[in-house]
């Protein structure tokens, strides 16, 4: 099935004279939001919608085992593209899940020997919500800074830990800017302390390599690999030392006791897809995606007047960019981009009306990080939908500032 062909989203301009106007989409570039799921993906999950509805965990009957043998093989293949071991993985509701589990479950295993818990300033939501709760059940929580650029310091981890320490959390790929931490050079130093290392890689998986093993664990999440919401995976190193994580959702037994609830075979089906897609095409995506992403870039920059990018530009996610337009509200940007689908940070953030706090922890103030658009390109994203794009944006930026400026007169 080509899917290329057959495209999961209509995506185009909004043409004024045409008939068909009220159907047209704007052009999808918020991919780090979600993805379109592949049809791919589609197809691999229509069985267990319809026929093979069994329960997995259904072990006398060939319904469950048919369950069963596909929930086994997206185990496998998702472990195959994070190099890990399939028995590693946890099947989640998604990464948020995936979170929770990981910092309330190894607070559960390892409070009586730390209460002490460090993350990087630019985790996502999830992560930082989670540690509002453990503060207030008498955690410790403390921040660790990133540099302007958004990476943080493997010395500035190292500076961070303590006696007590039990877990440190550092995303792997941000999702307001794709930078990438150095999660090689982090994990020796965490780990051999019997700290337990947390990377939320939800916007790497499937995008670029990652291999879990480098932390002690690692989330996921379907529905940013271009497969469906509402699935995702914790893994769990084998080898970590200390105790594991407990589990957050009890009942039922499955997935070895460790996360109650009968299993989503299509969810998993889907993701497993995702991931035998991403193995055989996600170096391809990557190189299309970063010459169409730097191209916008830079019709972008030369085109908007002290317009600069947020982040490392070289350790980044190759879909990814985060631009600041100074003197033109990221707000009245996207209300003004109609046909472009875009945002100014995360989707959870989106209506919080709230400056970024990824942005502001790497120096930006209130007024650039309010000023600042996130740009996701993605697998089903054209070379036409980015010239468009990079013209809409730039007129845009353009119109604003006009507007902006006549209201200061
Ligand atoms: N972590 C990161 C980096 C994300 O981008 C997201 C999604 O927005 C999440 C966690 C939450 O993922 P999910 O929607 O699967 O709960």
């Amino acid at each position: 099935m080509d899917s290329y062909a057959s495209k999961p989203v209509r995506t185009g301009r909004v043409e004024p004279d045409s008939p068909f106007q009220s159907m047209t989409r704007p052009v999808y570039l918020d991919n780090n939001a979600t993805t379109p799921v592949d049809p791919r993906v589609v197809e691999a999950m229509l069985p267990y919608l319809r026929d093979e509805f069994g329960n997995a965990s259904s072990a006398s009957h060939a319904y469950g085992w048919a369950a069963d043998e596909a929930v086994e093989l997206a185990r496998e293949r998702i472990a195959q593209l994070i190099h890990c071991a399939p028995n590693a993985l946890v099947f989640t509701s998604g990464a948020t899940e995936g979170i929770n589990f990981a910092i309330k479950g190894i607070a559960a295993a390892r409070h009586t020997s730390g209460k002490h818990i460090a993350i990087t300033a630019t985790e996502h939501r999830a992560v930082l919500d989670t540690c509002r709760r453990m503060r207030k059940d008498g955690f410790e929580v403390s921040t660790i800074p990133v540099e302007n650029d958004g990476l943080v310091r493997p010395e500035t981890v190292a500076a961070a830990l303590r006696d007590d320490t039990i877990l440190v959390a550092v995303i792997w790929a941000n999702n307001e800017t794709g930078v990438l931490q150095s999660i090689a050079e982090i994990s020796g130093m965490v780990r051999d302390r019997g700290i337990a290392l947390l990377s939320d890689a939800t916007q790497a998986i499937g995008k670029i390599p990652v291999r879990a093993d480098l932390a002690d664990l690692v989330v996921g999440s379907a529905h940013k690999m271009y497969g469906p919401k509402g699935t995702g995976i914790l893994y769990i190193n084998p080898d970590m030392k200390g105790p594991k994580p407990m589990p957050l959702i009890e009942g039922g037994g499955q997935e070895h006791g460790l996360r109650g609830g009968t299993l989503n075979t299509p969810g998993i089906a889907g993701m497993g897809m995702a991931a035998e897609i991403a193995m055989s095409e996600m170096s391809r995506d990557a190189d299309r995606l970063q010459r169409l992403r730097d191209e916008l870039e830079r019709v972008i920059l030369s085109g908007c007047k002290d317009a600069a990018v947020n982040g490392n530009r070289e350790h980044r996610l190759p879909q990814t960019t985060n631009i600041r337009f100074p003197g033109a509200p990221a707000a009245d940007l996207l209300s003004e981009l109609r046909d472009v689908a875009l945002s100014a940070g995360s989707a959870c953030s989106s209506g919080s009306g709230k400056p970024s706090h990824v942005l502001k922890a790497m120096g930006l103030s209130d007024t650039q990080a309010a000023s600042s658009i996130r740009i996701g390109l993605g697998r089903f994203t054209t070379e036409q939908d980015v010239n468009f794009a990079a013209e809409r944006i730039v007129q845009a930026v353009r119109d604003v500032r006009e507007r902006q400026s006549v209201l200061q007169r």
